[in-house]
């Protein structure tokens, strides 16, 4: 029988259980084990409960003990990143700080667009060892499962180069990343033809190879006038759809459109809704797709955040992940940008780590994570603290002093 190890006391552990995977959430439904204990056999928990009972186990090799407070959560989960990218885009940034319009930035050589060309110069080597150095970075905040999209490559091989580098990097990578094809970013400017010839090429060519080298199960499209329309994207979602490939879209960031188009296909995830009216927040809390804030495209652009507080109202599901890219999103930091849309949008404990932890999980329709339960895989970051609010109360500064990945100790501050 494989060994089992027995971690804690912790002060609090905060499960995320028996909270609806919809609607709006109070901190008293969040279910907190004081002087808790988790055990652990291979990469899952096998028993979670009181410390001093979990010890009287007799199936126990090891016991960790943790002196001093700490407080548990599941590992976070950030389902919508584009980490695999080539360069930089400082100086789009300083521009538009600068007062400069989105098309000066983009005639000046700025935009999706130059990350492309920065993308497609870089070998896939390169793409490996820069995403799984960004995927660490965001271990060490607490983060255990990173959606990944490709987008940047626009062509067959080059969208190829992008998935087979994210591949590559889930192997050494300490976060488990979760690939996504989002050849449908924008019209690539090199091609000779129309939106919907762009869009039935990377269906005839690159949906099989995704299949058949198992890069990618989540097909992406950005449904914005500065990229695909609802007419155009047709052809492409159903045949995604036939292919049996979970659906996702960016939708509603500067115009609303997306999210209808997302409900229409069943996607799993209708993502940025910074646009979204009254109407659009309905029709995805009336649909089992889930919305998905990403705080972070906020603060890099200045634009005003998603309306979590309205969507949860309604009665959808929020997540909120960090879009963490060179251009709109640079900074990645899942828990700071979190927090503070909390603030702006008046949302509650529960709500935020719901956002960043199980809700985010069905938006990756990943049932085996998010929750701190029996026989889910044994994720979790600890912070050192009496008191789980003090996790979102300090916005991000307060870092995890340790994180566990499948059962392992990943990172320890302690040493
Ligand atoms: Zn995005």
């Amino acid at each position: 029988m494989e060994k089992s190890t027995l971690i804690g006391p912790f002060k609090q552990i905060i499960t995320m259980t028996g909270i609806p995977l919809k609607g709006a959430v109070k901190d008293s439904e969040l279910h907190i084990i004081s002087d808790g204990g988790i055990i652990i056999t291979g990469s899952t928990i096998t028993k979670i409960g009181d410390f001093e009972l979990l010890k009287e186990s007799d199936k126990i090799a090891e016991t960790i003990t943790l002196k001093g407070n700490h407080v548990c959560v599941p590992g976070f989960i950030d389902a919508h990143t584009h980490i695999c990218f080539g360069g930089s885009r400082a100086k789009d940034y300083a521009m538009r700080n600068a007062g400069k319009s989105y098309l000066e930035i983009a005639h000046a050589g700025g935009g999706i667009w130059d990350t492309v060309m920065q993308t497609r110069k870089s070998t896939q080597e390169e793409l490996t060892k820069s995403t799984i150095k960004l995927a660490n970075r965001h271990l060490k905040n607490g983060t255990t499962t990173i959606e990944v999209k490709s987008g940047y490559g626009l062509s067959v091989d080059e969208e190829l180069k992008m998935l087979r580098a994210i591949k590559e990097a889930n192997i050494t990578a300490m976060p488990d990343l979760i690939p996504t094809c989002l050849a449908a970013h924008m019209l690539p400017k090199d091609f000779q033809g129309t939106e919907t010839a762009y869009l039935s090429e990377i269906a005839d060519h690159l949906f099989p190879m995704l299949k058949s080298e198992k890069l990618a199960n989540r097909i992406d499209a950005f449904i914005e006038e500065s990229a695909f329309s609802a007419e155009d994207i047709k052809d492409y979602f159903n045949t995604a759809r036939a292919l049996k490939f979970d659906i996702t879209v960016h939708a509603d960031q500067f115009t609303p459109a997306g999210s209808k188009v997302a409900v229409n296909y069943k996607a799993l995830s209708a993502d940025h809704l910074e646009a979204s009216t009254e109407n659009e927040i309905e029709i995805i809390a009336n649909s089992d797709t889930i919305a998905v804030a990403l705080p972070g495209a906020s603060i890099g652009l200045g634009c005003d955040f998603t309306p979590a507080r309205k969507i949860l109202d309604a009665g959808a599901a929020l997540a909120i992940a960090s879009d963490h890219n060179p251009g709109s999103a640079p900074m990645g930091d899942l828990l700071t940008q979190a927090s503070i849309l909390g603030t702006f949008q008046k949302l509650t404990n529960a709500e935020v780590l719901s956002g960043i932890t199980f809700r985010a999980a069905a938006a990756l329709n990943l049932s085996d994570r998010g929750k701190l339960e029996e026989g889910l895989l044994a994720d979790f970051a600890v912070f050192h603290s009496d008191n789980y609010q003090d996790i979102l109360y300090n916005q991000g500064n307060l870092k995890p002093c340790m994180v566990w990945k499948d059962g392992n100790l990943v990172y320890d501050k302690h040493n």
